[in-house]
C-alpha cells in the first residue's frame, strides 16, 4: 500500500504524544526530528522537509497549544493540517473553457502512464461531467502508441482522432479542432507524445501544440514510484512548456509518497487526478486533506 512506512511512523510518532496531558517544547522538538525522519525517509524533497518542521514547531509551541486541555490532539491536527496544506489543501477540479471546446493537452514521459490517464479522463468527462470528448492521438513517434489510444477509445466508445505517424503532431491537432468543432465535441483531449527523457525537441514540439491549441489544461502525468524524479520532471515540464496540474500514477503501488508530498509545494501546481489502478475506471480527483486522513490514521 502507498505511504505505508510513512503511516506507520508518523501514527507511532502521534500517538506518544496523544495523550499527554501537559507537553513540553521539548516533546515537541523531540516529535518533530521524528516527524522530519518519517519524511525523509518517504522521499519527500528536503526543502519541503525543512519548511514544514519549521510551520508544524512554530504552530506547536504556541502558547494556545501548550496551554490547552488537550495539547496532544492539538499538535496532532496541527500535523493534519500542515500535510494537509503541503499537498495543496482544497481539491482541485479541472477548468473548462468558457468557449467550447475546452483543450486539455496531456504530456509526460513515456510509461509514466499518459495514455492509460488519457482514457480514465476520457471516461470522467463523460460521467462526471457530461461531455463529449475526443480523443487525439499526437504521439507520432510510436505506432504502437496510437494503437493503444485507438483501442482504448473502442473499448470506451470515445472517438479517437488519428493522422498516423506521417504528419506533425502540430498538424494532427490543427485537423482535431476542427473536426471538433463540425461534431460537437466539447473536449478534446490531446494524448502528446512521451520521451525516454525530457529533451528539447520534445518541449519544443509540446510548446507549438500549446501556441496552437491554447489548452485550458496542461496535466503531466507522473509516475507516484519514481519518488524525487517525478517532482524533478515537474520542475522540469512547468519551466518548459508550463503545466496547470499534475496527475500522479500508479498509487496503487508501494509508493513511500515522497512526489505525492513534494510536487505541490515545488512547482506549486496542483495535483489534480490520482492513478489508482490500471482499469478504466480508477482515476480518482485528489483530495489532500483525505490523503492526510488516510496518512495519519
Ligand atoms: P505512457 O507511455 O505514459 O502512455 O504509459 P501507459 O499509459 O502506456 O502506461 C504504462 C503502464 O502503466 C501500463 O502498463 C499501464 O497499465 C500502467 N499504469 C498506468 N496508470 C496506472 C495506475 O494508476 N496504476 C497502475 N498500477 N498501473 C498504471
Amino acid at each position: 500500500m502507498a505511504f505505508e512506512g510513512l503511516a506507520q511512523r508518523l501514527q507511532g510518532t502521534l500517538q506518544k504524544i496523544t495523550g499527554k496531558g501537559k507537553i513540553s517544547e521539548a516533546d515537541v522538538k523531540e516529535m518533530m526530528r521524528e516527524v522530519r525522519f518519517a519524511l525523509i525517509e518517504a522521499d519527500v524533497n528536503l526543502k519541503v522537509v525543512k519548511t514544514f518542521v519549521k510551520t508544524v514547531s512554530e504552530r506547536a509551541i504556541g502558547q494556545d497549544v501548550m496551554k490547552s486541555l488537550t495539547p496532544g490532539q492539538q499538535v496532532v491536527k496541527i500535523v493534519k493540517d500542515e500535510l494537509t496544506n503541503l499537498m495543496g489543501g482544497e481539491q482541485n477540479p479541472i477548468q473548462f473553457s468558457r468557449k467550447s471546446p475546452t483543450v486539455i493537452m496531456m504530456v509526460g514521459l513515456q510509461g509514466a502512464g499518459k495514455t492509460t490517464s488519457s482514457g480514465k479522463l476520457a471516461t470522467v468527462l463523460r460521467k462526471r461531467h457530461n461531455k463529449n470528448p475526443l480523443l487525439v492521438a499526437a504521439d507520432v513517434y510510436r505506432p504502437a502508441a496510437i494503437q493503444q489510444l485507438e483501442t482504448l477509445g473502442k473499448q470506451l466508445t470515445v472517438p479517437v482522432f488519428s493522422l498516423g505517424t506521417d504528419i506533425s503532431p502540430v498538424e494532427i491537432v490543427r485537423q482535431a479542432l476542427e473536426k471538433a468543432e463540425k461534431e460537437h465535441h466539447d473536449v478534446v483531449l490531446i494524448d502528446t507524445a512521451g520521451r525516454l527523457h525530457i529533451d528539447e525537441v520534445l518541449m519544443q514540439e509540446l510548446k507549438d501544440i500549446r501556441e496552437l491549441a491554447t489548452p485550458e489544461e496542461v496535466f503531466l502525468v507522473v509516475d507516484a514510484m519514481t519518488g524525487q524524479d517525478a517532482v524533478n520532471v515537474a520542475q522540469n515540464f512547468d519551466d518548459a512548456v508550463g503545466i496547470t496540474g499534475v496527475i500522479l500514477t500508479k498509487l496503487d503501488g508501494d509508493t513511500r509518497g515522497g512526489a505525492a508530498l513534494s510536487i505541490r509545494t515545488v512547482t506549486e501546481k496542483p495535483i489534480k487526478f490520482v492513478g489508482m489502478g490500471e482499469k478504466m475506471d480508477a482515476l480518482e480527483p485528489f483530495h489532500p486533506e483525505r490523503m492526510a486522513s488516510r496518512i495519519l490514521g
